[in-house]
């Protein structure tokens, strides 16, 4: 899953990305409305969390921008306190949850991942295929009840995988939501951690749909 930040206070931001790609997450961040702004136009986000008040170009803009353009991914804005105005107008303008500043990170945490659930079809916290279970609260990944040790890479296209299961994913769709930005991608390593994962969990779970991408199917048996 990757992730946009849009925050021009440099010690928040860095707090945020430090935190989310703690928790598992491929993390873009910018520090402007228009640098933010752009980076959600041309990037596909699982989720995107914007502060409101922004140089450059506001973040009720922004969203309008984004909104109005087509883009649907899930976005939770950061207001000040006591501002119910910005609540307001930032859900009106097509934000999906909001934070008030001071937080606590375990908030912004737990909301992300009920948005990225949610936009991907999932209302639980833990999401099945077979006997592999993800608890997207711990991160933690078992097999028929032991868990298994998977490195963030392994961990992103599984967990990637499980969100989007019954589904075929391409390999350019995978690249684009689990490498952040400045990622050095190849489009061989998809296919690496594939083959990495399918030793970890039941091999025939991931399908190889050829010349389409993977599918990682609920029942797992071919
Ligand atoms: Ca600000």
């Amino acid at each position: 899953m990757r992730l946009l930040v849009v925050e021009d206070d440099p010690d928040l931001n860095r707090q945020l990305v430090d935190a989310l790609k703690e928790a598992g997450y491929a993390v873009d961040s910018a520090a402007d409305g228009e640098e933010g702004h752009f980076l959600g136009d041309t990037e596909p986000y699982d989720a995107v969390i914007l502060d409101l008040g922004l140089p450059a170009l506001d973040g009720i803009s922004v969203l309008e921008r984004w909104r109005q353009d087509g883009h649907k991914m899930p976005v939770l804005i950061l207001t000040a306190r006591d501002r119910w105005s910005d609540k307001v107008q930032g859900i009106d303008a097509g934000a999906d949850d909001y934070v008030a500043k001071p937080f606590h990170m375990e908030e912004i945490l737990a909301r992300i991942r009920a948005l990225v659930r949610r936009a991907a079809g999932h209302a639980s916290a833990e999401i099945v295929a077979g006997p592999v279970r993800l608890d997207t609260k711990t991160s933690r990944v078992t097999v028929e009840g032991s868990p298994v040790k998977l490195t963030s890479h392994e961990f992103r296209l599984l967990s990637y995988l499980m969100h989007h299961q019954d589904r075929v994913v391409s390999r350019t769709e995978l690249t684009e939501h689990l490498y952040d930005q400045d990622f050095d991608r190849d489009s061989n390593t998809i296919e690496v951690f594939v083959g990495r994962l399918r030793k970890k969990i039941p091999g025939d779970l991931i399908e190889t749909v050829r010349g389409l991408g993977y599918r990682l199917t609920r029942v797992g048996d071919g």
